[in-house]
Parts: C-alpha cells; structure tokens; sequence
C-alpha cells in the first residue's frame, strides 16, 4: 500500500506547487481561493514623501481585493470614500488634499467595482482592513453587511480621539456599525491556512498584510508595510512612520516570506500595479 499513497502525494504536490510539503501532512481537502485585484483610483503626490530619496511626483494606484473562499467572501481594504470623487477636501481635510491630488471617478469605488464583474457588495461576508488610513477604509461605507476584522491596536488607536487625530485616521471611515472582529496577531481567516491576517505593524500601529495561498503558491498583499519594491529591496521608508524600527521588522519579514517563496503584492507600486491583472482576470 506504501507505493500508491507516495505516488498520490507525488501527483498531488506536482499538481499544486502552491502547497508545498502537503505530502507530508495529514490529507485533507484544499478549499480552492480566487483573487481579483481592481484599481479604485489613484493618487498624485510627492515621490520623496512616500520614499526617502525619492524625486518628482508619482501617481499611485489604490488597490482594493477580493478573496473568494469556499467559506465566504472577503475584501482587503476598500479604497477611497465616494465623496473624494468630488469633493476630497471635504471628506479627508485639508492637511492630506495639501499632499495628494486625487484622481478618482464614478465607477471606480469599490461597490462600482464589485458589481462590475457581478458581485452584489451586500453579499461581502467579511472585510479585512490593513489598516486606518483613508485610502483603506474609505469604502468600508459601502459594503453594509460584512464584518470587519482589525488588528486590535489599529481599532485601540481609532478609537482614541487624540491617537487618532495625530495618525490621521477619521473615525466616520470606520466607526459605522459593522460587526467588528478585533485579532491579536495572526488571524487565519477561514480556519484551513488559506487566507492569514499577518501583523505588519509600523506604519500604524496595528496595520497588518494578508497572506492568500493560491494554486500557484502565496501571496501576500503588503498594503503600506511596504508601499513600492524599492521600499523592500533598498529600505527606503516613508516620511511618515508611526514606528520605524516596527516597520523595518515587518520589511524583514516580508523579505522572509519573499525568500520562501511569496510573492509580495507593493501597497502603492505603480510599476509593479501594472503587472498585476485587473478584474474581472483572475491573479493566478
Ligand atoms: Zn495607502
């Protein structure tokens, strides 16, 4: 009976490279996850804010995902509220639209996406906010019936006025009435390892990545632990960093996720935005 059983776990770990070393775990069922990247808008600003050494202004793109697993449906992050589409003064303040020029249309929030390629967002079950930052929770308003799942001191900070008030976070964003799943830590989302919250924190006290195992072997969504390639590869942080020696220890371990064989997704690369395919195509 040896041959058979080492002869399936041969197929099986050829047939999905993704999952590595399955051959000698316990067999069970591997729940298949889709992932789809949208582009909700971009923003313009000044390269050096966003990296030291960096020169001119850059336009980034904000991503938002979407996860689909046997078990439900979830997005990482949510881009921009709908009112920055005419009136981002108005909704983000003055301090940030005297950094960012917004470029964002009808259409292109999260909801508009979502139901683009035939998704209701009604039926979104959960949303996995990286963090508080305005271009991550904006959205949140528009997906009414998922529940949020944030690092807990991300949450602890949102909810102080003063910690708020000094990480630029806007309580409106966040604060309306979702179920909140507050974790600790890594968080597997769905209880078989597939989608993994990770603690990245650093550029926020709670901001925290999200791991999703494809076919094709992980993932891992970055968000702002690490806006550009650059940012990994040559240590080149933002201007403004809630903790710079957090945020250095979750580059290196982005870097060690990378060296096992992830593939990091940049939180605001451009360049790299380009090779990532757009819904409704799959990122296989
Ligand atoms: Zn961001």
């Amino acid at each position: 009976m040896s041959l058979p059983n080492k002869l399936n776990g041969a197929i099986l770990a050829h047939n999905r490279p993704g999952i590595r070393g399955m051959s000698t775990r316990k067999m069970e069922p591997v729940m298949t996850v889709k992932l789809y990247a949208f582009t909700c808008g971009t923003v313009t600003g000044e390269f050096a804010h966003l990296m030291e050494g960096g020169e001119g202004d850059i336009t980034v793109p904000i991503p938002v995902f979407l996860i689909e697993h046997g078990k439900g449906r979830a997005l990482f992050d949510t881009g921009l509220h709908p009112d920055c589409q005419h009136d981002p003064a108005g909704r983000v303040g003055p301090r940030i639209t005297g950094v960012f020029t917004f470029n964002y249309r009808p259409g292109e929030e999260v909801s508009a996406r979502l139901q683009a390629i035939g998704r209701d967002p009604a039926k979104i079950d959960v949303i996995v906010n990286s963090h508080f930052h305005f271009d991550h929770v904006g959205g949140n308003a528009l997906i009414p019936n998922a529940t949020m799942v944030v690092q807990k001191r991300e949450w602890e900070a949102g909810m102080d006025p003063d910690t708020a008030a000094r990480r630029g976070f806007n309580r409106r964003d966040f604060d309306l009435g979702h179920k909140v799943i507050q974790v600790d830590g890594e968080h597997d989302l769905f209880g078989d390892g597939a989608v993994v919250c990770l603690p990245t924190h650093g550029h926020t006290p709670g901001h925290q990545s999200l791991k999703v195992r494809l076919a094709s072997g992980d993932v891992v969504l970055a968000a702002d632990s690490c806006y550009f390639c650059r940012t990994l590869r040559e240590r080149r942080l933002p201007q403004n960093v809630y903790d710079r020696t957090a945020m250095l220890a979750s580059l290196d371990k982005l870097a060690s996720l990378e060296k096992g064989g992830a593939r990091i997704f940049f939180g605001h690369d451009g360049e790299f935005w380009k090779s990532v395919p757009q819904a409704p195509a799959e990122i296989v």
